[in-house]
């Protein structure tokens, strides 16, 4: 066991706090990773917060991790001192389940172990990356090309795979008009990422605030949610819509603006319920799904992606002591567009 310093929420809603946490003992298969950096995801906040349910405290956040690898267990065989790596929401999963086979860990019949806020398979809680260094199987590290930078890396292990695999699941490219909901962390990514796969993207915001900047990273349109005509210039546009909102959304207004066949994929996780008027689908075939991070394979395959484009995080590099602002600010959606943490300042 080794003590690192960490940040934690010692209970539901408490400001976070400097402490330390245990990390095991590097086993056969493990690697252990001096953390570089962290990002702030909107789900740290949630789950902080209690927003999803019954959480486990103190909670140590974290799953967008970028280090450097500073020991390797007997037995790993993809990793050696000395190599760049990231972790992203999952750190373990059953790996016999169909899902875990297809590639599909976070869909893991049993359930992945979660990063943090979760129990590891030795029953113990998991700490998340808001600390200094962590342990992990290699099977649930990927590995970031010399291309990108640690720090526009990290916000990778999450905003950029939660967005990778819906686009690229449903096909956004040449010829595909996206539009993506909310221009926050995964929204700025899913801009950035659509583009490079070749799509034709609109980001719909609340207002234009922000709509240099979205222009900027790729986007070929951008529209106020805030102004009705919005919603009429663009009825029956998109063939995805991707809503990164992470507050309930008036479903329907969206799903109006598919075209036959579009698909409004779902990746917000807003702590109230939401409607969903079915009828406001009937007409053009329609279709509502969701969306959750991706598999491992897939998450390396989008590092190689983005080191290939030149895709990375816009950030706002922040010391520990900055955590608690960073939440309000994100709160606040005063985020461009994404706060990480330097873990140097822990
Ligand atoms: P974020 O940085 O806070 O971005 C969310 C954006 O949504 C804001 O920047 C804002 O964009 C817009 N927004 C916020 N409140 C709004 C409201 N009341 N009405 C309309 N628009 C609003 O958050 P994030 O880290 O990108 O995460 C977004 C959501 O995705 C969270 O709920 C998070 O838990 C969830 N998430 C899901 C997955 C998954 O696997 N599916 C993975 C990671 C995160 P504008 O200012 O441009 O309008
Ligand atoms: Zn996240
Ligand atoms: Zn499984």
């Amino acid at each position: 066991m080794t003590t690192v310093a960490a940040y934690a929420a010692p209970a539901a809603k408490a400001p976070l706090e400097r402490t330390t946490v245990e990390r095991r003992a590097v086993g056969e298969n493990d690697v252990l990773i001096d953390i570089a950096f962290v990002g702030i995801c909107h789900s740290d906040i949630h789950q902080v917060r209690e927003g999803w349910g019954k959480a486990i405290f103190p909670m140590v956040p974290g799953h967008e991790i970028a280090g450097v690898v500073s020991r390797v267990g007997a037995g790993v065989t993809r990793f050696e001192v000395g190599d760049r790596v990231g972790v992203g929401c999952m750190v373990d999963s059953c790996r016999a389940c169909e899902n875990c086979r297809a590639g599909l860990e976070q869909y893991c019949a049993q359930g992945p172990v979660w990063t943090y806020n979760a129990v590891g398979k030795d029953g113990r809680p998991t700490d998340g990356g808001y600390s200094q260094k962590i342990v992990v199987d290699e099977n649930y590290v990927v590995r970031i090309p010399q291309a990108l930078s640690l720090d526009v890396a990290a916000p990778l292990l999450c905003a950029g795979i939660t967005t990778y695999s819906p686009l690229r699941h449903w096909n956004a490219g040449p010829g595909k008009k996206v539009a993506v909901v909310g221009l926050g962390g995964l929204g700025h990514m899913a801009v950035k990422i659509a583009h490079a796969l070749g799509a034709e993207v609109t980001v719909l915001s609340q207002t234009l605030s922000k709509k240099d900047d979205g222009l900027r990273m790729g986007a070929d349109r951008y529209y106020a949610t805030s102004a009705p005509a919005t919603f009429e210039d663009l009825a029956g546009s998109f063939d995805l819509i991707l809503n990164t909102v992470s507050a309930p959304l008036d479903f329907a207004a969206y799903f109006s603006l598919l075209r036959t066949d579009g698909a409004m994929v779902n990746l917000g996780l807003p702590e109230e319920a939401a409607q969903l008027e079915l009828q406001s689908l009937f007409g053009g075939r329609r279709s509502m799904s969701s969306s959750g991070i991706g598999g491992i394979a897939e998450t390396q395959e989008m590092l190689d992606f983005c080191a290939d484009h030149a895709v990375a995080a816009e950030i706002e590099l922040i010391g520990a002591d900055g955590i608690n602002e960073a939440y309000e600010r994100v709160l606040a959606s005063d985020v461009r567009y994404r706060f990480v943490i330097d873990v140097a300042t822990m």
